[in-house]
């Protein structure tokens, strides 16, 4: 008798419970040597209070069989609730979300009958770190968090995934001509993972225009590697146009941990009628079992599913007049996947896993050594709404310590002193640089004593964020217009 491996499954919101169900029996009519620990998440968590919407012993089972099939859950909007999804993710360190997005042409409708594009996404930092802060009466911020070590696992995992899947090329998308400090750091990761792996082509592209040529032209793109954010969007976007959102699964790697599911949500408006289709959650269920090593179950169950695609078993999203041959409800089409169990498709091409995917793609990071930093000025954040930025200029010129004095002004970035114009429209949050000349260092204390006397002259500082060099390059953005 095959030992059974353990699994946490939840069975989510909305649509959640159906699609599961539908997926369970196919795993297990496929006798898929599974065992199920099912956890709770979601909605009714969220109402006893809970705002993560998870139950402490939940991470108990998680922590302990180490994968993951979930169902979409609903997130409550607004305030208080933190996404479980983000949560999940993070907790267990699941840094590399892979979201195949492949069209089915002829028996699925699409404008991109040779799609076949594989999104990794960053999974841990970007915008999604979820640090936010109201700092004025009209300002709000959020932190934009990318790491090292973060750009250079998802940049590894990209290549080495293209290695194992014999994928030709890899392109990074990001915004680098903008950001470039956090989206710099990815761009330039990526350049030095890259040249570690000849044998794959790889190009970089603007996520705006990069993100209108998939849309477009979606078979010019392989395997595209992009921060949280723009991951996020562009993987709705290339399922969608592939066919359907209600397609494709979506895998959550780390080094330790997995989770898998669908890449759409609980579509409550669907909920309860027997109408969804389980196909996203089935394909994450399919990567769940290649992670596994459950190559033959997965090659069979994947290669079903083609097979009912291709005899025209369709699910109302994606039924077609003229393609389709029937629209079935949710359990019918798990009915007719699970009859063709075994088959192959003779149109679309099967797929064939085998036993070496499993868990195998390890990310080792490469050592670096600290740089030589130092603290060459400040920024401090001011709440003002008493003037222009020219009083606030000339209320703040001499303050002083040492050789450390203000440099300039900007708000929402822009530099407005010196030498501002009265057209750039002023927010209430004020970015107030002070450094040396020729950016010498400074001590903290010499910040301290400064925040001080500004604090004592009645100024309400926000916050502040020191400005170093590394290595003696300035590592901080100018103020536009500087
Ligand atoms: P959604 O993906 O749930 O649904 C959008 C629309 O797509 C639906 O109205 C439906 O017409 C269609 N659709 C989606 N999946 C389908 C399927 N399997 N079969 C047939 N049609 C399908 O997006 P939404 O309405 O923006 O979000 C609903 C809830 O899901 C929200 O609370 C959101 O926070 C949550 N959500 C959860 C996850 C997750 O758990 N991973 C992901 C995204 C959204």
């Amino acid at each position: 008798m095959k030992t059974l491996i353990p699994v946490t499954v939840a069975y989510g919101d909305g649509i959640g419970p159906e699609i599961m169900e539908a997926t369970l029996r196919i795993l297990n009519a496929v006798e898929a040597p599974l065992t199920y620990e099912t956890i709770e998440i979601g909605e009714k968590v969220y109402q006893r209070g809970l705002s993560a919407g998870i139950e402490p012993q939940a991470w108990e089972s998680l922590r302990r069989t180490k994968v993951f099939l979930k169902a979409p859950i609903t997130t409550p909007q607004g305030g208080g609730f933190k996404s479980l999804n983000v949560t999940t993710r993070k907790m267990l360190g699941l840094y590399a979300n892979v979201r195949p997005c492949v069209s089915y042409h002829p028996f699925v409708d699409t404008k991109h009958p040779k799609m076949d594009v594989v999104i990794i996404r960053e999974n841990e930092e970007d915008l999604y770190a979820g640090i936010e802060h109201q700092q004025t009466d009209e300002v709000v911020q959020c932190l934009k968090i990318i790491s090292r070590p973060g750009c250079e696992k998802i940049v590894r995992y990209a290549f080495e995934y293209a290695r194992q899947y014999n994928r030709r090329k890899v392109t990074c998308f990001t915004k680098d001509n903008i950001m470039k400090l956090t989206d710099g750091l990815f761009h330039k990761v990526f350049e030095e993972v890259a040249a570690e792996y000849p044998d794959i082509e790889n190009e970089h592209w603007i996520i705006d225009i990069g993100s209108a040529k998939m849309a477009d032209t979606p078979e010019a793109f392989d395997v595209i590697v992009t921060p949280n954010l723009y991951g996020d969007v562009i993987s709705d976007i290339a399922a969608q146009i592939a066919g359907s959102v209600g397609l494709a699964g979506s895998a959550n790697i780390g080094q330790q941990c997995a989770m898998f599911e669908a890449i759409h949500g609980s579509a409550p408006r669907r909920a309860g009628q027997n109408v969804a289709n389980p196909s996203g959650l089935l394909l994450g269920a399919v990567q769940m079992l290649v992670y596994l090593g459950l190559a033959e179950e997965a090659t069979k169950v994947h290669n079903a599913w083609l097979k009912t695609l291709e005899d025209g078993i369709h699910t109302y999203d994606i039924y077609k007049e003229g393609i389709s041959r029937e629209q079935v409800g949710t359990r019918e089409f798990a009915d007719a996947v699970i009859a063709r169990l075994g088959q192959q498709p003779t149109q679309l091409k099967p797929v064939q896993y085998t036993a070496a995917a499993k868990k195998s793609i390890t990310v080792n990071l490469k050592q670096t050594t600290a740089a030589q930093k130092a603290t060459v000025g400040v920024d401090i954040f001011l709440h003002w709404k008493k003037g222009s930025a020219e009083q606030l200029g000339e209320s703040l010129k001499d303050f002083r310590n040492g050789e450390l004095g203000l440099n300039m002004i900007t708000n929402r970035g822009v530099k407005v002193y010196p030498g501002g114009i009265p057209e750039t429209f002023c927010t209430d949050h004020w970015r107030c640089r002070f450094t040396t000349e020729e950016f010498r260092p400074v001590t903290y204390q010499q910040i301290l004593t400064l925040m001080s006397e500004i604090n004592t002259a009645g100024f309400d500082i926000i916050k502040t964020e020191n400005l170093c060099t590394f290595d003696g390059k300035p590592a901080f953005s100018l103020g536009q217009g500087q």
